[in-house]
Parts: C-alpha cells; structure tokens; sequence
C-alpha cells in the first residue's frame, strides 16, 4: 500500500535534492563558520608587490580545507597550487 505513494514521491525528491546538492563553488563564499579552518597565508604575489592587506582577498582550498588571500583574480593556492578552489 505504501509502494504506491512512493513510485509518485520518488521523482519530485529526486529533484529538490539535485537542486540543494548543486552547492555553487564560489572562491570567496565561506564555508559555515562552525567548520574550523587553516589560515594558509598570502599569495607569494602578495608578498613580492607589498600589496596592502587590507585589499586582498579570502580565497577557500578545498584542498587544505583553508583560506589563503591574494588578489582577486589569483586561483592558485599558494600552499598546495590547488586552482579548483
Ligand atoms: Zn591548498
């Protein structure tokens, strides 16, 4: 009796789930703030240009589950080169 009502459910979960796990990867959206993270530094770019820190910008690496600040258009995580975010 119950198989009924699932076969119909079964399609609309399927899509609301799709649409939450479609997590957008953005660089500079944080993770929540419960989730401790490593402080990975400044891009060596940074470093070499005396860029004011004030202007820099968090970026995440998934890879060392930490955030790292460089300039806006930087990708590369200065620790580990990781460039996916
Ligand atoms: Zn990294």
């Amino acid at each position: 009796m119950s198989e009924k009502g699932n076969g119909r459910r079964d399609g609309e979960v399927k899509k609301s789930s799709a649409e939450v796990l479609s997590f957008p990867q953005s660089r500079v959206s944080l993770p929540g703030s419960q989730r401790p993270f490593h402080d990975l530094g400044y891009s060596k770019m940074c470093e070499q240009l005396g860029m004011p820190k004030e202007q820099t910008t968090g970026h995440w690496c998934s890879r060392c589950d930490g955030i790292w600040f460089g300039y806006l258009l930087e990708v590369e995580c200065p620790v580990c080169g990781n460039r996916d975010g």
